[in-house]
């Protein structure tokens, strides 16, 4: 209600849901609407599909995209028959709530023994977190890369899809920074799944920006779920292909076409989004709100920051700890390593603590520097990451 009676008193035409939890409720999209403004995304009913993971894998598997191997819908009530599906998949599995997002709502189970009482417990975690208490099974690949592909599709049937990104360097299942190109992954892989987004696009009447979520193992793409809004990394999206999605977004929704076609699409050199959070690493990444006592952010060529941070600025305990996204563009991906572990250098931020430096270590990861990691790097490395973080600290407080 108060956003919606701001929009009324600034005379707005339209509102963007930026890429918070309002912007895959489809129920505030039906209440936009409905108040008579336009909602700058997808029509409620895609957000409704997609937002059900359910119902995605579902709608994506008709459309022909391949999904990790699970359990093909929810997972019925009866223990025998559960047992039964994880048999089929093969130990180890996960097990994800319809519901869920944030990477929360996931459980990994590697024995029989612990399915039963793993898949009460998502369930009950996911009825208080998300209203939902759904859950469905899927195979759990060990040390898959996480890769995304951007689309954009207007109200003619027109969709694009702008390249992928590589979202593998994560903690707990939530991204740290994201990248693109992926590095080492064949072109023609990724413009077949490209195509394969678009043609579900337009297969499902989809509107707007979106992105498709896969897993990456051996040489093959997995469908995990789809985000029907625009996402925190896509500036990397952004700085390679020179389109600017947030414009298109609501060009789209003002009822425009498209103002790019596929074949005008191409990416240019290599960029990289490190997210800055205020929160104590030393201390299980514990958000950690307070006033920004200094700030002074990193410029120059190929060098964006997005941040709302201003000295003096209070960062609020009530939403998402993330102040601050770091991102560059070089021609080549080392010289983005580079152009990164410089800006990270040039970044202070007083008041509060930040997970910078642990970005500034991972710049320096001989793994990441060659490309090589998947989604569990973080989880292997961190104490590694940490331990070199509190050396640096100790040797400069010398
Ligand atoms: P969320 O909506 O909470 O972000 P996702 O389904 O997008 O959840 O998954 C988030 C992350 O969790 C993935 O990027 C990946 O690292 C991990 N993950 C999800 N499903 C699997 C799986 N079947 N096997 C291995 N890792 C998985």
């Amino acid at each position: 209600p108060a956003i919606i009676s701001a929009a009324e008193v600034t005379d707005a035409e339209a509102i963007h849901p930026g890429y918070g939890f309002l912007s895959e409720n489809a129920d505030f999209a039906e209440r936009v609407e409905r108040s008579g403004f336009t909602f700058i995304g997808p029509r409620a009913e895609s957000i409704r599909l997609m937002g059900d993971k359910v119902s995605a894998k579902q709608a994506m598997r008709e459309a022909g995209v391949p999904c990790v191997p699970g359990s093909d819908g929810a997972l019925p009530d009866d223990p025998q028959e559960i047992l039964r599906i994880a048999r089929q998949i093969g130990y180890p599995v996960i097990i994800k709530a319809a519901g869920g997002g944030g990477g929360r709502g996931m459980r990994v189970v590697r024995t029989e023994a612990a399915l039963i009482t793993s898949v009460n417990m998502t369930r009950e975690e996911a009825r208080v977190a998300f209203g939902n208490p759904t859950v469905y099974m899927e195979k759990f690949l060990e040390n898959p890369r996480h890769i995304e592909i951007q689309v954009l599709s207007d109200n003619f049937q027109n969709a694009v899809y702008l390249g992928e990104r590589d979202c593998s360097m994560q903690r707990r299942n939530q991204k740290v920074l994201e990248e693109a190109p992926a590095f080492g992954i064949p072109r023609k892989l990724i413009d077949r799944l490209g195509n394969r987004c678009v043609e579900a696009c337009r297969r499902i009447g989809y509107r707007g920006a979106g992105t498709f979520e896969f897993l990456y193992e051996n040489g093959e793409f997995y469908f995990i779920e789809m985000n029907t809004r625009v996402q925190v990394e896509h500036p990397v999206t952004e700085m390679i292909t020179g389109v600017d999605i947030v414009r298109e977004q609501i060009r789209i929704a003002a009822g425009e076409r498209l103002s790019v076609r596929q074949r005008d699409i191409t990416m240019r050199g290599h960029a990289i989004e490190c997210r800055i959070n205020a929160e104590d690493p030393e201390h299980d990444f514990r958000p950690c709100p307070g006033k920004t006592e200094f700030l002074h952010l990193p410029g120059g060529p190929g060098v964006r920051v997005d941040t709302a941070l201003y000295p003096g600025y209070e960062v609020s305990p009530f939403y998402d700890s993330l102040v601050a996204k770091v991102l560059v563009h070089a021609p080549t991906r080392l010289e983005a390593i580079r152009r990164m572990r410089r800006s990270l250098e040039e970044l202070v931020i007083e008041g509060y603590p930040t997970n910078s430096a642990l970005a500034h270590l991972i710049m320096h990861d001989g793994e990441f520097v060659r490309g090589q990691y998947d989604t569990s790097f973080l989880d292997k490395n961190l104490p590694r990451l940490l331990e070199l973080a509190r050396t640096c600290d100790t040797l400069t407080a010398e």
